[in-house]
């Protein structure tokens, strides 16, 4: 028996190896059960260029677990190894900053083992001993038996095996016994293995016979050895992409579609992507692609690898390119990613692109299930941008479709403002906007509907894209004015009136929001009064509450609408009347203790506009100051009395309640006094 020590460059390769990559134990199983897999495919490979002349007979690789020993074996019929090779391979590790590899990325301790070749040795993480018995291909090899306890000291003998290839067997640590179970190695095979190109067997196939299961004395094959992807796309039929989705997905929902990626130059990439569809919350449908290696699973966060709009789809990538032994942000610049991912975003925009062209009836019939994905990827992609401006769909309320350009032609003649921007209106809330919508269609004017997740910043990003093209809620001003002409809508009151009447109606309006009372001349058979709210200040409060404060504005927003009053309608001027007669004398009495003082105020500024600063005296300051002191003093009584008649006024409260709720403002105690009003109204 030889004994030896592993060449590893300290003693301190197996601490490390247990500490630093304790966090995910389980991928042990993954590395031996590739490395059989390894084994067995150089075999096959030596065998069909003839250097193997033997029968290859069994290839599949086994797994058995021995409670009683309290071991772990995985057995192979692949190339074996010599007793050179297990001091080539095994017995010395120690490549070349081995150690301060690990140190450098002990984080990121399932990404490195594979790919760098301490594969084998992490066998140590579960197992506090470990034995390699294997005899090689080669004619007239020695099978040989290496046991290391987890020392950096080995043993070699020979040893009796008749059968080629390597078992592996670990006898697994008190910690670890839990990959006794044969539940959980089950759970692993179907995690790291299913797809594996070489059989695996675990536990023994068993039929049902004469009433019970019985054992067949077959192994259980685990795996599926030639997924789809693996398979020529020409070959596939749309079913097995949507029996591969289940197998993968066995709770989800029928994907919109597919692609199937093969690529072998300048990289090398094979995969099926699916489309699932999203509504609402994305955040459970990212990390659903399984990336693989080979066919050996090796994660499903693909951040980082391909562009996050993608992390929403479905299946599976499989790339011998993707440098795993490297960190997350580190990736992004690696060139061969950046190729894959680019080349993955192109497949993606150019397969909705054919589906635009060839069959367009199918693209709107998915559209409402893919939107938000689309609009993802043009928020965050400028090179998918570009590809889906030409088919991205806008929907109008009566759930047409229509791509920019056609939208652009179809709106131009009734949409174009005075400063020759195409005005696309839009709802958000197809029942809320219900008024708004109608008067606009009524109008002759069209509306899509934006009422996804991502609409708000979608309008805001395409917006200065497309060139003469200004987008409205239709709410967002008297369906009059939301398309800006050149002649202008007056009010019929006076300047007078209008101060007058504005406090009427301030006083009655909620005191939480801010209101501004603009004055209109519409139809006689227009509505009395309409809120609206400026499309600017509605952007506005919309990035607040997303987060993003586009202003820089400290704080909260205040809500600030319009509350536009009819000034030829019958109600509005009724309520004009009213004021007259009602409050008519005192307002005149106001005037006439009001306007000497005015008059006054005008002269002495007047007298002291001509005077410097210095030559002002400081009885005639304080005078002034005393005037104006005075006005207010009477305007703001005025004002009092005329908020107090608007809060007294039935016809105000119920115009303004009617406004309110039209734009679904009235709530609670409000709604309730209304609905009283109401029906004490028509008793
Ligand atoms: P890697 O697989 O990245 O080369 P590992 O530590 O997993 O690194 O394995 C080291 C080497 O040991 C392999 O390259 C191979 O030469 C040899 N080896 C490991 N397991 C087997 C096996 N089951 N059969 C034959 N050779 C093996
Ligand atoms: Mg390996």
């Amino acid at each position: 028996m030889q004994k030896g020590n592993i060449g590893v460059t300290s003693d301190n390769i197996f601490p490390i190896i247990k500490k630093f990559l304790y966090s995910d134990q389980e991928i042990f199983l993954r590395e031996l059960i590739s490395n059989a897999v390894d084994a067995t495919q150089k075999l096959k490979t030596l065998s069909s260029f003839g250097d193997f002349k033997g029968e290859l007979e069994e290839l599949t690789v086994n797994v058995a677990i021995d409670s009683d020993k309290k071991t772990l074996t995985i057995s192979d019929h692949g190339v074996g190894m010599t007793a050179e090779e297990i001091d080539k391979y095994i017995n010395q590790i120690a490549f070349s900053g081995a150690e301060e590899f690990l140190e450098k990325y002990k984080n990121q301790d399932n990404a490195i083992i594979g790919h760098f070749g301490l594969g084998f040795y992490s066998a140590f993480m579960v197992a506090k001993k470990v034995e390699i018995k294997t005899l090689s291909y080669q004619e007239g090899a020695k099978a040989v038996k290496w046991t290391c306890d987890g020392s950096p000291e080995y043993t070699v003998e020979e040893i009796d095996k008749k059968d080629r290839g390597t078992e592996i067997t670990l006898h697994i640590d008190k910690e670890s016994e839990e990959f006794l179970q044969e539940a959980r190695i089950s759970e692993l095979l179907n995690k790291y293995c299913r797809f594996l190109p070489v059989e695996i067997g675990f536990g023994e196939e068993k039929e049902y016979k004469d009433d019970k299961m019985v054992s067949t004395g077959k192994p259980k094959i685990i795996n599926n050895t030639n997924p789809l992807w693996t398979q020529a796309p020409q070959d596939i039929k749309e079913e097995d992409y949507k029996k591969f989705y289940r197998d993968l997905y066995p709770m989800g929902d029928e994907p919109l579609f597919n692609i199937h990626i093969n690529v072998d130059y300048p990289f090398n990439l094979t995969g099926i992507l699916y489309f699932p569809k999203i509504r609402n919350n994305i955040e459970v449908q990212k990390n659903k692609i399984q990336l693989y290696c080979n066919q050996v699973y090796v994660t499903d966060s693909v951040e980082g690898i391909v562009p996050e709009f993608l992390t929403l789809l479905h299946g599976v990538l499989d790339s011998p390119d993707i440098p795993l032994n490297v960190s997350r942000s580190y990736l992004q610049s690696d060139s061969n990613v950046k190729k894959i991912s680019s080349h993955i975003t192109k497949k993606v925009a150019d397969r909705l692109n054919d589906l635009f062209k060839n069959d367009r009836k199918e693209l709107e019939e998915k559209w409402d299930d893919l939107k938000l994905f689309i609009e993802y990827g043009m928020l965050t992609e400028d090179k998918f941008y570009e590809k889906a401006e030409k088919f991205f769909l806008l929907k109008n309320t009566e759930g047409k479709y229509f791509t920019f350009k056609e939208y652009e032609k179809l709106i131009k003649d009734a949409q174009t403002d005075k400063h020759k921007n195409k005005v696309h209106l839009y709802a958000t809330d197809k029942d809320a906007q219900y008024t708004y919508i109608n008067e606009a269609r009524d109008k002759g004017y069209d509306v899509l509907m934006f009422d996804g997740q991502f609409d708000i910043h979608f309008i805001n990003h395409i917006e200065p894209k497309l060139s003469n093209v200004t987008f409205k809620r239709v709410d967002a001003d008297i369906v009059e004015k939301l398309i800006e002409r050149e002649d202008e809508i007056k009010s019929t009151f006076t300047e007078e009136q209008e101060n007058n009447m504005r406090h009427v109606f301030l006083g009655t309006l909620p005191k939480e929001k801010n209101f501004g009372v603009i004055f209109e001349g519409l139809k006689e058979d227009d509505l009395p009064m309409i809120i609206t709210q400026s499309e600017f200040m509605r952007r506005m409060l919309d990035m607040s509450k997303l987060g993003g404060n586009p202003m820089g504005f400290g704080g909260d927003l205040p809500e600030s609408y319009n509350l536009i009053i009819n000034t030829n309608h019958k109600l509005v001027n009724d309520v004009l009347s009213n004021v007259d007669s009602k409050l008519g004398e005192k307002i005149n009495e106001f005037n006439s203790k009001v306007n000497p003082l005015k008059e006054e105020k005008e002269k002495l500024e007047k007298e002291n506009e001509k005077k410097k600063e210095e030559e002002v005296s400081q009885e005639s300051k304080d005078k002034l100051e005393q005037l104006r002191k005075d006005i207010d003093a009477v305007v703001e009584e005025k004002k009092k009395e005329l908020k107090e008649f608007g809060k007294k006024n039935k016809l105000v409260k119920q115009m303004i309640d009617l406004a309110l709720l039209s734009n679904n403002m009235l709530r609670g105690e409000d709604l309730a006094r209304f609905v009283k009003r109401s029906v004490d109204l028509i008793k």
